[in-house]
This record gives structure tokens, sequence and C-alpha cells, in this order.
């Protein structure tokens, strides 16, 4: 990396996976927190126009060390990776994207259903560390074969007898008949940070201002913004009933018997409010999501 020369010495710098399942989810969050940067393909790193960082595209798997060694000061990767990779970094916040989980699997004719009878046998992983801590931890001696791609084909093989995988829908284990028996590992993508920037007065500051945006916009994607009409008498019973409701604002309409509400609603109560509000009486319900919320 000859070219981390021309890098400021006063921006901080975060790592992202260069091409992978998490680089465009990554592109686009930071382009919603605001930051102007180039990227295409064959770039090593972009500078923000517009924020005191540096991007550096690196492979998934280094993201972890990079962090912990200092090289970067932030890095956005999957937590099964930071998990892997036994590295000392801060787990600052989870992104609500690559979702997946690594998970014990054998194939379905088997007839294995619990990790017990996997004593003694081979077990085909990417995820040599996580997988032999996982059967430590609960006492099961088995053989752990470290693969780094196609772990899935590896008990058609005869190579192993269960494999531990990343697993997000489960087709790539239904398309090689092989069923989950249990969860060793829930990830997503997360920033993770290094322990001395974030100790350092000047980065903790660049890196502060950074990590509100995203909390703005983890938590606007955690809800939605309704506005309606509803029945001034029934409108005490509107904040008792809806535990997802943000202070709402009420405005009075052209007609007494009516008040405009607006309000932010919790993402995961949504629909059960949307169902109270019609019952009492709510009307001409507008739903938008929230770009950004800070509180
Ligand atoms: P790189 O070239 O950067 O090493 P890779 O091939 O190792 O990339 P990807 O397949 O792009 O990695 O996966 C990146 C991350 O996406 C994984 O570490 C994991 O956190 C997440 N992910 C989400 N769903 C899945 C899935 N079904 N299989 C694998 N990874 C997934
Ligand atoms: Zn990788």
């Amino acid at each position: 990396m000859s070219n981390m020369s021309k890098l400021n010495g006063d921006h901080i710098k975060l790592a992202i996976q260069k091409d992978g399942r998490l680089t465009e989810d990554t592109r686009n969050l930071l382009r919603t927190v605001g930051l102007h940067f180039e990227s295409y393909k064959q770039r090593l790193f972009s500078i923000c126009r517009n924020f005191p960082m540096d991007i550096l595209y690196v492979r998934d798997d280094d993201i972890a060390e990079y962090v912990a060694e200092g090289i970067v000061d932030l890095g956005i990767v999957g937590r099964n990776l930071v998990v892997e990779s036994e590295k000392p970094v801060e787990e600052i916040l989870p992104l609500n994207y690559g979702h997946c989980s690594l998970k014990v699997a054998v194939p379905a004719e088997s007839g294995i259903t619990s990790i017990e009878q996997l004593s003694g046998c081979n077990v085909a992983t990417s995820y040599p560390v996580t997988t032999s801590r996982f059967f430590a931890e609960r006492d099961i001696d088995v053989n752990v074969i470290t693969i780094s791609g196609s772990v899935e084909i590896t008990p058609a093989l005869g190579v192993a007898t269960a494999i531990v995988d990343l697993v997000s829908t489960g087709s790539s284990l239904r398309l090689n008949d092989l069923v989950a028996i249990d969860n060793v590992l829930d990830s997503q993508s997360t920033i993770i940070g290094n322990r001395t920037s974030l100790a350092d007065k000047q980065k903790a500051i660049i890196i502060e201002r950074l990590l509100t945006r995203f909390r703005g916009v983890m938590a606007a994607s955690e809800y939605k913004y309704v506005m309606m009409n509803v029945p001034s008498a029934s409108l005490e019973y509107i904040s008792t009933i809806m535990p997802g409701l943000k202070s709402p604002t009420v405005l009075p309409t052209a007609d007494a018997d009516w008040m405009a509400v607006h309000t932010a609603i919790r993402e995961d109560v949504f629909w059960d409010a949307i169902e109270e509000l019609k019952k009492l009486g709510a009307q001409g319900i507008l739903v938008s999501s929230i770009e950004k919320m800070f509180v």
C-alpha cells in the first residue's frame, strides 16, 4: 500500500470491505450519513471531501487486524470475523445489515439431531477458532478441519460429518441437503474501533461526530413517521395505548372535533399501532420513512 503515504495524517481512517456482500450496503450507509467520496472498483482508498476521514478498501478478513494494529482507526465488518480474529478491538455499533448466523449443519439424511452426536467426528469450517471454542465449551470432542471455501460440499465428499458455516436465508444449506442443528453465533455488520484511537482526544472528537451520524440513521430506520387525524374525544387514549409512540405533536384542525397528530412509531409495533389507531377512529393516516433522527 505505497499509496497510503498520500493519506492525510489529521484524518481518521476507516476500513471497509473492498468487494463483497457488505460493500454496497456499507457504501450506501456512508453516503446516507452525508459523506462525499469517490469510489470505483480499482481504488485502494478514497478521501472524503467533506469530512476528515479516509476510507480504505480491503478484504474483510483483514479488517479486524488492521483496526487492532492501529493501521486504521475504525472498520466496518461482520461480527463473525471480529469474533473469529480474537483481536482486541472495540465493537462500537451494530449496523443492522449483513445479518447472518454461524450454524452447525449436517446432511438431512444423517439422522443426527444434536451436537452431542458429533463427538469424535470431523467438522469442516472456515471459522476454526469460533468452532473449536463452541465445541470445547460444551465438552464435545470434535476434529475441526479448516476449509477456506465451499464448506457445504465437504459432507458429500466424506471429508466431514458436519459443517459450521454462515447461513442467512438457509438456501445454500437446502441446496446441499443440509439441515442446521445448532446456532453458534449471530452476526451483522458492525463498526469496530481501535482502542488507542478511541482514547485519543483529537481522534475521539472526529470519531464521535461520525458515530452521532450513524446513530441518527440507525434510530431513524427503527421508526416510521405517522401523520393522521384523530377525533378529539379519543386523543387522550392515544399515548396510553401505544408504547412505540414518541412525543406526539398535536395540532388543532379547522374542525374542533378533529385533531392532527404527528408522531414517530417504532417499526416493530407499527402494524399493531396502526390497527389500534384505526379503532380509535383515526383517519387520513399518512406514513413515511424517516431518513435521520436525533433525539
Ligand atoms: P473478501 O473477498 O472480502 O474476503 P468474502 O468472500 O470473505 O470477501 P463475503 O462472502 O463477501 O466475504 O461476506 C462478507 C460478510 O457478509 C461475511 O463475513 C458475513 O458477515 C456477511 N454475510 C451475510 N450473509 C452471508 C452469507 N449467507 N454467507 C456468507 N456471509 C454472509
Ligand atoms: Zn473474506
